[in-house]
């Protein structure tokens, strides 16, 4: 472990575009991942079988509107101009979101045009009818709350497009990298200054960086693993949300024909089923195979040991999260980045940007 000039904790997507750049610049990188497999929360696996790529983590969809992140990410992949559409099933009938015309004027059987759509959805009537439907039952399962506990006022912060785009992202640049989402990480690490670990969880010891029993080189330190678990927990623990995940292989070429279905009522106890296959649609030999595979999305609260997936914001949750900044800010050559670092989340392309903006002194 000698002759390295940059340590990067965690082989996610922040980290992996961070050690590519410093091993461009020159310096010796060693990256070091807990997991079995490089690739964080964007990780697939392939079914042997179908040829189907599982996102094991959720549904992961490339979109961006920041050119810079764009021209990056297309050196280390190809995309499929797969643009994703997201439906929503509500009392046994299927609509697309977001919330726009296509919906309203459906759910209401009416042909508003885009001029009459804000004066209609501006009447308590529709908008509460709306918000029922859609967003009420949705909201309590994703984040645990009894569905009368959701405020009917959030509907008021959603955006109505008065369009029938049913693009489910605003961004211009979106897909699915044709040679599957792995891919990208065995790019971005494949240069002769990056040498990986995997298996290799980063612990910070009496103020010293080590990896099993081994002490680590003092040299910077970036860090994208969980903030609290680096200072083992002293003021407490960051809230998530976890997600729970049921795969199930049918013997049907097609379950939903789409890739994503919200499942909106509060009754149904998951909040979405992804069917893979449908992100690759220029496979067309794994289209036409009479399998599929469908995966439900049950949202759950989340305790130590669990995956961790979004943070819950509350004042309480700020106040530890500083707490945590200021004993980072005390280690010298420690930097922390990525979803888990930073405690946020981010979407790819916000997390390869924030990477991309980290002074390395080139
Ligand atoms: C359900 C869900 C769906 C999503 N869908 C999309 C989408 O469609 N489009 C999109 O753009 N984004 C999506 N995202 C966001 C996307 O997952 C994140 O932007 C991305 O994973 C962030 O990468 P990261 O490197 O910051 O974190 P991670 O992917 O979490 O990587 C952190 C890595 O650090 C490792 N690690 C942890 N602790 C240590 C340690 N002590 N030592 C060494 N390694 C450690 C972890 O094992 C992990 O590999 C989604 C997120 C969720 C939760």
């Amino acid at each position: 472990m000698t002759n390295v000039d940059v340590i990067i904790a965690g082989a996610g997507i922040w980290g992996s575009t961070l050690a590519r750049r410093f091993a461009e610049s020159g310096r010796k990188v060693l990256v070091l991942e807990k997991r079995r497999q490089v690739g964080g929360n964007v990780r697939c696996e392939t079914d042997a079988e179908t040829g189907i790529e599982i996102h094991s983590y959720g549904s992961h969809i490339f979109h961006t509107s920041l050119p810079e992140v764009w021209k990056f990410i297309n050196r280390f992949t190809t995309f499929n101009g797969y643009q994703h559409k997201v439906l929503a099933r509500y009392k046994g009938k299927t609509y697309f979101l977001p919330l726009g015309l296509t919906l309203v004027n459906s759910f209401f059987g009416v042909e508003l045009t885009p001029a009459e759509l804000p004066a209609f959805m501006a009447d308590e009537a529709h908008s509460s009818a709306i918000f029922d439907a859609f967003f009420r039952g949705y909201t309590s399962k994703q984040w645990g709350r009894a569905p009368e506990e959701v405020d009917p006022s959030i509907i008021k912060r959603v955006p109505v497009r008065a369009t029938y785009d049913v693009n489910y992202f605003n961004d211009y640049c979106q897909g699915i990298p044709l040679d599957g989402y792995n891919s990208i990480f065995e790019k971005l690490l494949d240069h002769s200054n990056i040498t990986v670990r995997c298996d290799a969880g980063v612990r910070l010891e009496n103020g010293a960086f080590k990896v099993d029993a081994d002490d680590l080189p003092r040299v910077p330190l970036y860090y994208s693993g969980p903030v609290d678990a680096l200072f083992d927990y002293r003021h407490g623990v960051l809230p998530w949300r976890t997600l729970k995940f049921e795969t199930e292989k049918l013997d049907i070429a097609d379950y939903q024909g789409t890739s994503v279905v919200n499942y909106t009522e509060a009754e149904v106890p998951y909040t979405r089923i992804h069917e893979f296959k449908h992100y690759h649609p220029e496979l067309k030999d794994i289209m036409a195979k009479p399998k599929t595979i469908v995966m439900r999305e049950y949202s759950a609260e989340w305790k130590l040991g669990d995956e961790p997936y979004y943070p819950i914001d509350t004042a309480q949750s700020r106040e530890l999260l500083a707490a945590y900044k200021a004993e980072a800010e005390k280690i010298p050559n420690l930097i922390l980045g990525g979803r888990l670092g930073a405690y946020k989340y981010f979407d790819m392309d916000k997390s390869i940007e924030s990477a991309l903006k980290i002074d390395i002194g080139e």
